[in-house]
């Protein structure tokens, strides 16, 4: 689920966050350890996730979030598609075997 506009979302859609040191920091890979929260990579949602204080509620933080590295992370995102990078190589993986299969079979 999204903390910002809390619609459920897939997981993939989402971008993981988690608490270090009063600072968000956007987890991509899913590798922090902690406690996370998960937001749609998008300005509005993180808005509302931090004026809301759903963010801090998601991640256990009590007082004042630096969202700036999120944010960040979020223009970067709007900029290009955003990842899930663990998905995305097992698919070009598999397509590209794919690829070399059908390759084969077209030049004997
Ligand atoms: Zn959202």
């Amino acid at each position: 689920m999204c903390v910002g506009c809390r619609e459920r979302a897939n997981a993939s859609s989402l971008i993981r966050v988690v608490a270090v040191e009063g600072r968000v920091i956007p987890d991509p890979p899913r590798r922090l350890p902690g406690r996370g929260a998960h937001v749609h990579p998008a300005k509005q949602c993180l808005d509302r996730a931090e004026r809301s204080k759903a963010l801090s509620r998601a991640l256990r933080v009590v007082g004042k979030l630096d969202v700036s590295a999120l944010r960040e992370a979020v223009d970067v995102s709007l900029a290009r598609p955003f990842p899930a990078p663990a998905g995305d190589e097992r698919h070009r993986r598999g397509s590209s075997v794919e690829r070399t299969g059908s390759s084969r079979m077209n030049t004997p």
